[in-house]
């Protein structure tokens, strides 16, 4: 269900695992083992104690998800080292040079691009330049989003009311 807010939050550079239909005795244990923040829609998952931290997730709309989750963490999205993780599969990126990825990216990217990077799972090659520049601009668009159906006002510092 939080597939969407996942993959933002890896453009923000968080380290985000998500799992579709993961027991929840699993999930307890590797949020616990690995020192991670469970952020689910399921308030019964969030009432368990062994679970320490947890994030309830209200909002429905994306913005609103994205919003919630920087309300706790208290950071602005600009700080955020953006683009540094894989969006499909979390690793974080490595620096490639330019010649390595000659074949891989499309000529008009290869001739107006300096800096890649690649993650090392999947191979995926990701550049700055417009790719950069869309995500911000669709993330701003995200954040200043208020036509949603929260139930709860968000915290009183965090966002436009
Ligand atoms: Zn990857």
């Amino acid at each position: 269900m939080l597939g969407t807010l996942a993959r933002w939050l890896r453009i923000l550079g968080y380290d985000t695992e998500y799992e579709r239909d993961v027991d929840d005795e699993v999930l307890v244990r590797r949020c616990v083992a690995e020192g991670r923040i469970a952020l689910t829609k399921d308030r019964k998952l969030v009432e368990r104690r062994a679970l320490r931290n947890a994030l309830l997730i209200r909002s429905k709309s994306l913005g609103g998800q994205v919003r919630e989750v920087l309300a706790v963490t208290g950071e602005d999205p600009s700080d955020r080292p953006f683009l540094s993780r894989c969006v499909e599969c979390n690793s974080a990126l490595e620096d490639v040079s330019r010649e390595d990825v000659r074949d891989r990216v499309p000529p008009y990217v290869f001739r107006t691009q300096r800096k890649f990077r690649s993650c090392p799972s999947c191979g995926r090659i990701y550049w700055a330049g417009t790719h950069r520049d869309r995500m911000l601009e669709r993330l701003g668009r995200l954040l200043s989003d208020t036509g949603e159906g929260t139930d709860r006002k968000p915290a009183p510092d965090s966002g436009p009311p």
